[in-house]
């Protein structure tokens, strides 16, 4: 594969800067700079949404016949590491990266209809109801049950983790139609059009960084029309194993990584050494950022597979664990290295310190004060869409034949 830019591919980067200069404000920028977790502030990455909506960018992974952007693997690449760098706030966008390609294949020409323009708008925010509590990795084992009554389901049970559930107005979540045969052959994958539905509660979840973007939800007798189950009745599963290889390799990581390296060195450049001097000049600091570097340019070569494989419409099967294991860990490395730059300095308690126009003096200095809060939340990243230990797993299966 040959990653050179061809002045085609430079000339699109320009058109992507240029694009960034006039229409990132200066509060979105902070949104993205104080970003403690996985996604920006939630009202703050809706606002970033319809400004690249009205630019058509708002979905670059999809084909122009649904709205995306058609873009190759290299520009959707260019979007995101030109994005990262300028601080463009991190989108909660599940609706865009999950359940939108699944709508564009298993869904009927009414459900592309009704969904998928409104996706690309942002005018739909979608959470993911998958896990349940005894039901994570082991999802098939899901107890979430759907009971037919005329033109509806009713749901009765519950969904836990789910991001994002107090700001999303859908849901796509998986149910158990079934009680027969094997557990995979009684799911299947229904959308609730809101989140205000009767019978359904969400309660905060409260992150070790003080943050709240997990849930829990309760379903009590939640009534969904049939209409919207995505494919056919307990063919969920295979519905729902699509989207995880989207939700595990449609984004890229490697652009994040490079930007968390360049924090780190920012830190490292300001922070004093043990002995004299400043960090960034400490032989052993610098060789381990340097080691990490390598790890990030190692995986950006997988990445860049995955992406085009994508793009062109393949499936990228066991890659997307390898780059899932790869990505969350070399986050984790990040992680660790800016809290120990940080030193003392990152321990100190301030969420207050993230809130966006937030400008009163704080113990740890500006260019630390996500360092902390990134350190818990990412600890989930080894956990989320998969855990490491399953996405090995998988790769022992698929890859090894074992
Ligand atoms: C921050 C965060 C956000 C999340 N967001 C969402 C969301 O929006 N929607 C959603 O549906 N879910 C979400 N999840 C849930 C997530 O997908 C699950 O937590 C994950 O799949 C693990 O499931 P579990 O928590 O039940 O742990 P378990 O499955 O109980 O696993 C516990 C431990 O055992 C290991 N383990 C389990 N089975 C095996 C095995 N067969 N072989 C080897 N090791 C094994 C696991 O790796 C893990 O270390 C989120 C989770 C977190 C932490």
């Amino acid at each position: 594969m040959d990653l050179a830019l061809s002045p085609q591919d430079l000339a699109f980067r320009d058109e992507v800067r240029r694009f960034l200069d006039d229409n990132l404000s200066e509060d979105l920028r902070e949104a993205g700079r104080k970003t403690g977790g996985v996604f920006a502030d939630f009202a703050a990455g809706l606002r970033w949404h319809k400004v690249l909506a009205k630019r058509g960018w708002s979905a670059p992974t999809w084909p122009r016949e649904h709205g995306g952007t058609g873009w190759s693997a290299t520009q959707r690449y260019i979007f995101a590491r030109e994005c990262i760098a300028a601080d463009a706030p991190r989108i909660f966008s599940m609706g865009v990266r999950m359940v939108g390609p699944v709508i564009m294949k298993f869904g009927t020409p009414e459900q592309k209809a009704k969904y998928l323009p409104k996706i690309v708008s942002g005018d739909l925010v979608f959470c993911q109801g998958y896990s349940e509590p005894g039901s994570g990795s082991d999802l098939a084992s899901l107890k979430t049950r759907a009971m037919r009554d005329g033109d509806d389901y009713v749901i009765n049970g519950t969904k836990i983790w789910t991001t994002g559930a107090h700001i999303a107005d859908h849901m796509f979540c998986l149910v158990r139609t079934s009680t027969e045969g094997k557990p995979q052959d009684g799911i299947s994958f229904v959308l609730i059009d809101s989140m205000q539905t009767p019978g359904l509660t969400v309660k905060p979840i409260m992150t070790l960084a003080g943050d709240h973007e997990v849930n829990q939800v309760f379903f009590d007798n939640v009534r969904t029309p049939v209409a919207n189950r995505i494919g056919p009745e307990n063919a969920g599963w295979t519905v729902a194993k699509y989207l995880l290889e989207f939700e595990r390799g449609g984004d890229a990581y490697t652009p994040n990584l490079y930007a968390r390296i360049e924090d780190i060195r920012r830190i490292a450049r300001e922070e004093a050494a043990d002995g004299s001097g400043r960090l960034a000049g400490e032989r052993s600091f610098a060789e381990r950022l340097a080691e990490t570097e390598m790890e990030i340019q190692a995986l950006e070569m997988i990445e860049m597979q995955v992406l085009s494989d994508l793009s062109r419409g393949k499936n990228p099967g066991a890659a997307s664990s390898a780059m899932k294991i790869r990505g969350s860990e070399t986050l984790q490395k990040l992680d660790h290295l800016g809290v120990e730059a940080l030193a003392w300095y990152a321990a100190p308690f301030e969420p207050e310190a993230r809130m966006l126009g937030h400008n009163q003096p704080t113990v740890t200095p500006d260019y630390g004060v996500t360092a902390m809060p990134l350190y818990n939340n990412n600890r989930a990243a080894s956990i989320y869409a998969g855990s490491n230990e399953i996405q090995r797993n998988i790769i022992a299966k698929a890859v090894l034949g074992l």
